[in-house]
């Protein structure tokens, strides 16, 4: 993100009721300019799709297009999108006529301008919107008006949210909110495979180097095939397993 004052986007707290007069087309001035100059966090639904989508294993995508860090205060590491070192830092899929991996695109770019928050209290997932508004954008000059739940929901983002949202038992169980629980050097080598690896998980799993403390249910043979969704949400329960114990 650019971070001078000029270029700030501004932040406005929103509900999914409000009204939302925005729309993005090729045919707007500033088409393909969100996609440069940002930190683009990955989560593992969106390398799921990503990998999915360029016919790759996970581990090559991971090699090829994710900077993995452990930030100061951060329990569990950080995958960022790499970019082009092109003096713009634009995505690696950005191309002249859009983005070269739209259908598959990452959860964050599917919502823009929409941000999406979520939290677990007691047991239930609790959304906040923010709008963000970049002084790039003419979007929001376009006459298409929605409510921000039908916005988001125009963006097919429920494979996204639920896997997305599974991963809050993760990193937000309370042994991380009451800073109990630090993961060691294979449990963060763990995390990164199970979350971030699933091909390789796959494997593992499939030559008895791994396994569930738990008999799959029938519904959830097919991840041990190529049910990667599937998959995903064993993994997390598998670690919150592993990390939590239970
Ligand atoms: S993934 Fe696609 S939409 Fe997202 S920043 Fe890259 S080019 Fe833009
Ligand atoms: S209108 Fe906004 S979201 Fe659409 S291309 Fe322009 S900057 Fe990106």
């Amino acid at each position: 993100m650019k971070t001078n004052q000029e270029t700030m986007p501004a932040m406005q707290p929103v509900q999914a009721e409000t009204t939302l007069r925005f729309a993005c087309h090729p045919g707007v001035a500033c088409f393909n300019e969100c996609c440069r100059e940002l930190d683009l966090a990955l989560l593992p639904y969106d390398v799921l799709r990503l990998k999915k989508a360029l016919g790759i294993s996970s581990g090559e995508f991971m090699k090829n297009y994710v900077l993995v860090s452990r930030e100061a205060g951060q329990v569990f590491p950080l995958c960022r999108l790499t970019m082009v070192d092109d003096g713009r830092a634009s995505c690696v899929f950005v191309r002249p006529e859009g983005c070269s991996v739209y259908s598959d695109r990452p959860a964050a770019c599917r919502a823009y301008p929409v941000g999406r928050g979520a939290a677990l209290r007691d047991g239930t997932v609790r959304e906040q919107f923010v709008l963000v508004r970049e002084p790039h954008c003419q979007g929001f000059a376009q006459t298409c008006s929605q409510s921000v739940a039908a916005y988001l929901d125009s963006q097919e983002l429920a494979g996204y949210n639920r896997c997305n949202d599974a991963l809050l038992r993760l990193h937000q169980h309370p042994k991380i909110q009451d800073g109990s629980f630090q993961p060691d050097e294979q449990q963060l080598r763990r995390y990164l495979l199970a979350l971030y690896d699933l091909d390789r998980f796959r494997q593992l799993l499939k030559r008895g180097v791994l396994s569930f403390a738990f008999p799959l249910k029938k519904e959830q043979q097919s991840a041990l095939e190529d049910n990667d969704e599937e998959l995903l949400l064993l993994a997390i329960g598998w670690l919150e397993r592993d990390f939590f114990g239970g």
